[in-house]
């Protein structure tokens, strides 16, 4: 096991620390195989929970963070267990688990800990309910470094003898709030039995309720302590700033960018990823998609930054898609909006962000597009800067109409107000004798329609996410026998509700008008009892009312969707 050069832990981070922004992945300590997966990611710099956590963690603290989605908290627990893994090993029980409330999770963290630990040649298991048990066992007969697991299936796992946890060094309880909410807490306790009393134990909860407490007390030894948004950021975000953020699932990003920049209209637009490679796919699509974007990166040299600033300064480039570091220090005149093509890792990292707009007193618009379940951070984000971000509709096609049409009749109105016509006059005068005057009109008020607005394409609906309002925070359920349960992405989901698992997804080019169409079709349901539909890749999940659940599973299961049969059940662990 290797631990050289780790550095001191850190505090707790949250204040707005220039000195920290120059903290890089090799600071931290992290072993070189870890840091070449990170440069190949093209993430730039740790984000705040990951320079408090990081260090502490290698370090061989216990550790209560709390942070949701969008924080960048499964690489603050990934990276340092990762580092903490032997060189060579083969065979084996594993030495870290780590226990998510969902089986889409527990794929999530499995993808994320074999993106990191490649060069490591990390041996990860994920394990839930649902997958044959065969394969599981398989894997674990030829041993494996990291398991992830719902506690469920990893508590079934064990009574049968098949997952011995008498080797761990670590144990990861990710997104425990959600866990305790799924009635999960007799499983943790009874998995945590069969671990070794020296283990490292770290626990991630979006939130703290006094049953979160309870248990980092009853099982977590002097943790180190982590918060990411709780005190305010120092530099407010200007006033004159209008703020939006729409909701959107991953796919449809590209599509509700461009909608959403051509009802904008802006004179200039710094939009924001996460990763060198993001800033690079993004500028592609989007220049694919008609638009001058420019990439701004920390792997540029000087001059090419120098070049790309330069066409944004000429006007000969309108979009900037660009990286927190590479933008930093960044003052453009031009600029009026800032996008967020992720929510902000934190809410420091937003009011940098926004604050390239709105300088000295001019007016400026920042749009966030956030997934669904990214909902919560937006939330942390708008608290802790103060300011309201209202959640917007994505701009319909017919929106995107209206808003062209308006365009046109600006251009035409100041060209009736201050160009000198007179020379046009023959035409008009001409056609005049053939035509009604009001008929030319039209023809040329088309032909600069197009002129202003391109040619009209065939735009296609970018889907609504509906966000079900959270009828109780979280942190105001605290105790035991919480009323609602909150869904698997930090939403806050009725108690009346509960999610369907369909077995296809992305991959075969479901939509949520698909699910919908389907379920509204075959049963007495309307859309509107539909409740939040999240599509991934291979399956997706759509929430429906609690007492139509069995109609809609027995319904669907005899229907096809995008012409295939699939599974369909209740999306509880078992
Ligand atoms: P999480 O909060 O763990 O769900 O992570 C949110 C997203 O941020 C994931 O897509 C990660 O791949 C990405 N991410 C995590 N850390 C970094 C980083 N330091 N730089 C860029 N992207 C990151």
């Amino acid at each position: 096991m290797s631990s050289d050069s780790i550095p001191p832990a850190t505090t707790p981070t949250g204040g707005d620390h220039p000195a920290d922004e120059s903290v890089s992945f090799a600071d931290l300590g992290l072993r070189e195989e870890l840091l070449a997966a990170l440069a190949a990611l093209g993430y730039e710099e740790p984000t705040p929970i990951q320079r408090a956590a990081i260090p502490s963690m290698l370090a061989g603290r216990d550790l209560l963070g709390q942070a949701a989605t969008g924080t960048g908290k499964t690489a603050a627990f990934a990276l340092p267990l990762l580092h903490r893994l032997p060189a060579t090993r083969s065979g084996g029980n594993p030495l870290a688990l780590v226990l998510t409330p969902t089986r889409e999770l527990a794929v999530q963290v499995s993808e994320a800990l074999h993106r990191y630990g490649k060069g490591i040649g990390v041996r990860v298991l994920p394990i839930y309910g649902g997958q044959p048990i065969g394969r599981q066992l398989r894997a674990l007969e030829l041993g494996v470094d990291v398991v992830v697991a719902t506690p469920g299936r990893a508590l079934d796992h064990i009574s049968r003898g098949t997952l011995d946890l008498g080797e761990l060094v670590t144990v990861v309880l990710d997104e425990a709030d959600e866990m305790l909410d799924m009635g999960f807490a007799e499983e943790i306790e009874a998995i945590l039995e069969h671990t070794p009393q020296t283990r490292q134990t770290v626990l991630f909860s979006a939130t703290m309720p006094s049953r979160i407490d309870r248990m980092a007390r009853q099982h977590l030894s002097d943790p180190a302590r982590i918060e990411i948004g709780r005190e305010a950021a120092t530099s407010d975000t200007a006033p004159l700033v209008r703020q939006s953020a729409y909701i959107v699932a991953r796919a449809h990003k590209p599509a509700a960018l461009s909608r959403v920049l051509d009802v904008e209209s802006p004179t200039a637009t710094i939009v924001f990823c996460r990763s060198r490679e993001e800033v690079d796919r993004l500028t592609e699509t989007m220049n694919g998609r008609g638009y001058r974007a420019e990439a701004l990166h920390g792997g540029m040299s000087q001059e090419q930054r120098d070049r790309v600033m330069g066409r944004l300064r000429a006007g000969t480039a309108d979009l900037l898609v660009a990286t927190d570091v590479a933008a930093r220090g960044l003052d453009i005149e031009q600029l009026t909006h800032v996008v967020n093509y992720d929510v902000p890792s934190a809410p420091e990292s937003y009011v940098h962000r926004v604050g390239r707009v709105g300088r000295a007193g001019r007016q400026g618009v920042a749009i966030t597009l956030a997934e669904p379940r990214e909902h919560r951070m937006l939330k942390t984000i708008e608290r802790v800067t103060n300011r309201r971000i209202s959640i917007e509709r994505i701009p319909t096609v017919a929106d995107l109409r209206t808003r062209r049409m308006e365009l046109t009749q600006a251009a035409l109105r100041e060209s009736l107000l201050t160009d000198d016509l007179d020379s046009m006059r023959t035409i008009v005068e001409t056609l005049a004798d053939e035509f009604d005057v009001m008929e030319v009109a039209l023809a040329a008020v088309k032909l600069a329609h197009e002129t202003v607005t391109g040619p009209a394409e065939d735009e296609e609906e970018i889907p609504q996410v509906a966000l079900r309002p959270a009828r109780e925070t979280a942190e105001g359920r605290g105790g035991a026998g919480a009323q609602g349960r909150r869904g698997e992405r930090g939403r806050a989901r009725s108690a009346d509700m509960t999610p369907i698992f369909i077995g296809v997804g992305r991959r075969v080019g479901v939509r949520p008008q698909d699910l919908v169409g389907a379920i509204t079709g075959e049963t007495r349901l309307s859309g509107r009892e539909i409740g939040a539909i999240e599509i991934a890749d291979r399956f997706s999940l759509v929430e429906v009312p609690r007492a139509a659940a069995d109609e809609v599973i027995s319904v669907l299961r005899q229907c096809t969707i995008k012409g295939r049969r699939t599974t369909v059940r209740r999306d509880r662990d078992n």
